[in-house]
């Protein structure tokens, strides 16, 4: 199994290589050359746990790994700091409900981050190396990824969120891990600016080599092929399974890369008769497979913020697979992206795909018609889905189960969900979330400045997180 370029280059890397790499040097992303065909092997799963089922997937996506090791970055991914199950199947009124939303920070993003960060260390230990992550959160991603690489020796994390636009719970539960190797950094700025001033200090290669620097957004396969699994173990847990009854999973995307995964997993031979997309207001997805136009258009801030995207990064890996893994053809159409603000190509026409954007106003009505309906509270990323599921419904046999992906706990958007449900105040609190209000938080500010990020990164790397704040400290103290 080797990894190459969507964009034409086709040095062959392997799994650690493309893990380590991120984005590839001719601008494209990763992807297997092929995929595995697992369809004899996968019914023999069922019943496996969750961590046994990960490392028997992911061995066939990274073979040049020790399996003694991978499979103990699954085991520790996905053992105690789950407090239940990873992602067990429930019945919830009409459909099935696939939780991903028992890791550490509550959302989906720990399924992959939490194997991320275990596979850092293992790579990083054999090579004798170093990562320096310097990331921009508008609030979900950046915690994930805090406690996925907070205990891994080797590797330290600064991230970048706009200094008091993100949520109080969001910012604290960044900012109460005092580990030496994690920094907060509030930018005076917007997300905008921080995702710039990250994008600069990566494009600056002298300083990335120089400093070891790292990325852990979803261009980074390892999550692509962490997030295949979970589709499995969906698909195990439903009834009379391993007997092939097709499935339907609609899934809230942003980046393209939960759905993505679920694209692979059918092409691994998991029987998947159709995928519906789910996004919010920020529709260039749903035009795409409505219209075969993929345009950039102007963020807007929804109810669903962590899909609040643009730029899906993770699409140029499904176009990828539409072009039949033509390289240039790839290039030519992120040519044409680049230039345009938009490409065209003729959107899949096999009926198994289904894209629909989901307003602000049915994301609320439609968490608080499943609330009043099932008794059960979904998050607004999950309701999307959940309403998108319900426009498509008529169109599929009835003789497929449906399966929601569940990205979040409710208990993570309280102020939003507020506004739809404001009876409902148990299932907007969570033990997890309430004790962070408590807890000492450490924090540093800086302005929106490249240069400045740099100078900060380059210090945080030779003192640490104590080492920064006490000098800071210092400082404060002899300028009176
Ligand atoms: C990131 C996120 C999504 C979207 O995932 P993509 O990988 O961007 O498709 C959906 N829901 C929640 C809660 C998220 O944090």
């Amino acid at each position: 199994m080797k990894y190459i370029s969507t964009r034409g280059d086709s040095t062959p890397r392997t799994f650690s290589e493309a893990v380590l790499e991120g984005l590839a040097d001719d601008g494209g992303l990763l992807v297997p050359e092929a995929l595995p065909d697992l369809s004899r092997e996968w019914p023999g799963w069922i019943g496996l746990p969750y961590p046994e089922l990960a490392f028997r997937l992911l061995s066939h996506l990274a073979p040049d790994m020790d399996p003694a090791k991978l499979e103990r970055c699954c085991k520790e991914a996905y053992g105690d700091n789950y407090g239940a199950e990873v992602a067990p199947l429930t019945r919830v009124g009409e459909y099935q409900l696939l939780e991903l939303i028992h890791g550490p920070t509550l959302a989906f993003k720990d399924v992959a981050l939490q194997l991320l960060g275990r596979l850092f260390g293992v790579i990083l230990e054999e090579r004798g190396e170093e990562l320096n992550i310097v990331a921009a959160t508008s609030g979900d991603t950046g915690s994930a990824a805090i406690y996925g690489v907070k205990d891994v020796p080797r590797v330290k994390l600064f991230v970048t969120h706009p200094d008091g636009r993100i949520a109080p719970l969001q910012r604290q539960q960044m900012t109460t891990v005092l580990n030496d190797s994690i920094f907060n950094i509030a930018v005076d700025g917007t997300f905008d600016d921080c995702q710039q001033m990250v994008k600069e200090l990566a494009s600056d290669l002298d300083f990335k080599r120089k400093h070891k620097i790292g990325a852990v957004n979803s261009i980074n396969f390892a999550r692509i092929a962490a997030q295949v699994v979970y589709y499995f173990a969906a698909y195990l847990q439903t009834e009379g399974a391993p007997s092939k009854r097709p499935v339907v999973f609609a899934v809230p995307t942003g980046n393209f890369g939960n759905i993505l995964a679920a694209e692979y997993a059918r092409r691994m031979g998991l029987p998947i008769a159709h995928l519906v997309l789910a996004s919010n207001e920020n529709d260039i997805l749903p035009n795409f497979f409505q219209n075969g136009v993929y345009q950039r258009g102007e963020a807007r801030a929804t109810h669903s913020p962590a899909m609040d995207i643009q730029i899906a990064s993770n699409f140029e890996r499904f176009l990828y697979l539409l072009v039949g893994q033509d390289g240039q053809r790839v290039r030519e159409l992120m040519t044409e992206f680049k230039n345009n603000g938009s490409l065209s190509y003729a959107p899949p026409e096999d009926g198994k795909w289904v894209a629909l954007s989901c307003s602000n106003e049915k994301t609320l009505e439609t968490a608080a018609e499943v609330l009043k309906k099932t008794g059960r509270l979904l998050d607004p990323h999950t309701a999307t889905a959940w309403w998108a599921m319900q426009q498509t419904d008529h169109q599929f046999g009835p003789e497929l189960e449906r399966i929601v992906v569940a990205t979040a706990n409710p208990a993570k958007f309280p102020d939003i969900l507020k506004q739809s449900v404001p009876q409902d105040t148990a299932g907007l609190e969570h033990p997890k979330l309430k004790a962070l209000c408590e807890l000492p938080e450490r924090l540093f500010h800086l302005p929106p400045s490249t240069e400045a990020l740099k100078t900060f990164v380059a210090r945080g790397i030779e003192l640490g997180a104590e080492g920064v704040f006490l000098q800071a400290k210092e400082k404060a103290k002899s300028h009176g």
